[in-house]
């Protein structure tokens, strides 16, 4: 039984209720923030009430750790659109304590999806036929204070990054709230163009 049933259904309801119209925004984020975060489960409504960011007011990109894997991934790219297109000129990276991919290790994840079936076979074809390299893709961060500084510095060093753009690292505490700076106001390390 999946949520697919009771989602339509309460969606059929939503719709006819009329319930959106209390979210009318545009696309364009009210306060300019593009935001990037952990999915973690505690900070869906948290984060959002911790630093005062409302429906319309922001870009939020979210994954597993809130990382940037690659300075051509898609993550970056999430963030580029956001300023190109959307109008957003602040970047706030904003990782959290307790953190899933914090001490993660690729053979965590691999023995459990050997557990579920995926034969070893096809892991070992992805690594070499692939060239994917299941340590790294898999793993997560040893510190999360230093996953922040980094992706702070891929984006602040990123050759498409705009002049102007801030770019904040911060920490969020999935109980309280509470936010802990760990870079305020990076700016794009790039030299005026004369
Ligand atoms: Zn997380």
């Amino acid at each position: 039984m999946t949520q697919l049933h009771d989602i339509l259904k309460h969606n059929e309801a939503f719709v006819n209720d009329e319930k959106y119209a209390s979210y009318k925004t545009t696309k364009f984020p009210d306060k300019k923030i593009v935001l990037l975060t952990c999915m973690d489960t505690r900070l869906t409504d948290l984060l959002p009430q911790a630093m005062n960011i409302h429906h319309g007011e922001a870009k939020v990109i979210k994954n597993a750790g809130a990382t940037i894997d690659h300075r051509y991934g898609s993550v970056m790219r999430s963030i580029l659109v956001a300023i190109y297109e959307l109008g957003a000129d602040e970047v706030f990276i904003v990782g959290h304590h307790g953190c899933g991919m914090s001490g993660l290790s690729s053979e965590s994840v691999l023995s459990k999806a050997k557990d579920r079936g995926i034969l070893n076979e096809t892991i070992s074809e992805l690594s070499s036929d692939k060239n994917i390299d299941m340590q790294t893709w898999l793993s997560g961060f040893e510190s999360v204070e230093e996953n922040v500084k980094q992706s702070v510095e891929m984006v602040c060093e990123h050759p498409l990054l705009p002049q102007g753009t801030t770019v904040h690292g911060l920490v969020i505490c999935p109980e309280t709230g509470r936010l802990d700076v760990i870079v305020s106001g990076g700016e794009s390390l790039q030299q005026p163009s004369i």
